[in-house]
């Protein structure tokens, strides 16, 4: 029963240490908090649940759906693009339904790598992105964020034949696990480079409605030149509170819309339509509760910023996504810091070299958590770990 090769060559699970800690604690009785989850804690608005109850009903939704998507669907994203973004996407050719983000970010490297091909991967990143290219025959090059570029990759410093064996580039802005944001000069200048070396971004941006104090994310899509190459991922886990529907999107380059779906079309079968019909609610309804979600996390934002900032701690405040990303102190690695944490106070935070080598000194606190459970490991930072030189 030997495994192939694609699967013995991905990477060992850097979080296994760190969960075997927390098994460890809770068996001894130790009350964990975890802000370790990238997983809202909060429940999917009634509107969308109300929806979804009333689809499963009509029994045309309980056949195979099809696998690019309702056509209804297609266009309440191009209707969101059009109302967020103003931009206009055609939802027969540029809009692709996916089973969560996650699942089209991993086929991608399919349909364009061949082995040994390179995909430009950003570290510390979403893990996906590089296993992805791995389980295609690609080859992953790393494309480091550095906090002295603001976590953006310095393209001028890809060696010439990389960019020229490159055929995907992965970008996440508003992004996980740093927080960062991109301004359109950067995608200008990542368009400029992808058109250079006839690479396809892949921009993966499922916290664009996240965001803090007025800010708004831009979307890949509206910069100009951004539909001739490459596609959108986005989801309705993060802004909608669905991680366990399985419901994103692709949009963008309709070449490379047209070869996701052939890809698709001969593994999967689509999202379940009754969750299509309940999505296309959340699209096209009600759209305070993004407001009210934004609140929500901000004022988690604010218990964590303030309350490490007074702790002297090196942490600064992200614009967008539901993450602080912070230092580990002098004398620390990521997992050594996090295992301390997690022994002195019962509070898990995620090591920073699980999202890659570039993620090494720092962590991860996800705001998935009531502000009650965060003041009160807040409170627990305080009383059970000294003060750290950093
Ligand atoms: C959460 C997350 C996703 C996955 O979203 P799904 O649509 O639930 O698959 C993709 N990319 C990043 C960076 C994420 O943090």
């Amino acid at each position: 029963m030997e495994e192939a090769q694609r699967i013995q060559s991905l990477p060992p699970y850097l979080f296994a240490r760190v969960d075997e800690k927390i098994a460890n604690a809770k068996a001894k009785g130790v009350d964990v908090i975890s802000l370790g989850i990238g997983d809202p804690d909060l429940p999917t608005p009634d509107h969308i649940i109300d929806e979804l109850v009333k689809a499963v009903r009509n029994p045309e939704n309980h056949r195979y759906p099809s696998y690019v998507g309702m056509l209804e669907f297609r266009q309440a994203v191009a209707e969101w693009y059009k109302r967020r973004s103003n931009i206009v996407l055609d939802p027969k050719k540029e809009v692709m339904t996916l089973i969560g983000s996650k699942e089209g970010i991993a086929h991608i490297a399919l349909c364009y790598l061949n082995q040994g091909d390179i995909a430009l991967v950003p570290d510390p990143g979403y893990p996906v992105y590089g296993i992805g290219t791995l389980l295609a025959g690609g080859v992953p090059y790393t494309m480091p964020l550095r906090a002295e570029n603001g976590f953006l990759p310095d393209l001028e410093a890809i060696p010439e034949e990389i960019a020229q064996k490159a055929k995907l580039m992965f970008l996440n802005y508003p992004n996980n696990p740093t927080g960062a944001v991109a301004d359109k000069t950067f995608y200008l200048k990542a368009i400029a480079f992808a058109k250079k070396y006839d690479i396809i971004i892949c921009h993966d941006g499922p916290y664009s409605e996240i965001a803090f104090k007025g800010f708004k994310p831009l979307s890949f899509l509206e910069i100009p030149g951004a539909m001739e190459v490459g596609i959108e991922f986005h989801s309705m886990s993060k802004t909608y509170n669905m991680t366990g529907w399985r419901i994103g999107w692709a949009a963008g380059n309709a070449r490379v819309i047209e070869a996701l779906g052939r890809i698709k079309s001969n593994i999967d079968s689509g999202v379940f339509q009754a969750i299509q019909e309940a999505a296309i609610v959340g699209l096209l309804g009600n759209q305070e509760i993004i407001a009210e979600l934004c609140k929500i996390y901000q004022e988690r934002q604010d218990i964590v910023i303030e309350g490490l900032t007074a702790l002297g701690w090196s942490v600064e405040r992200p614009k967008a996504t539901i993450y602080v990303w912070a230092k580990v102190p002098k004398g620390y690695t990521s997992t050594s810091f996090c295992e301390l944490v997690l022994e002195k106070t019962g509070v898990v935070v995620t090591p920073g070299n699980g999202y890659g080598e570039y993620g090494e000194g720092y962590f991860r606190i996800s705001l998935t958590i009531s502000t009650e459970r965060l003041r009160e490991a807040l409170a627990r930072i305080k009383d059970s770990l000294g003060n750290f030189e950093f």
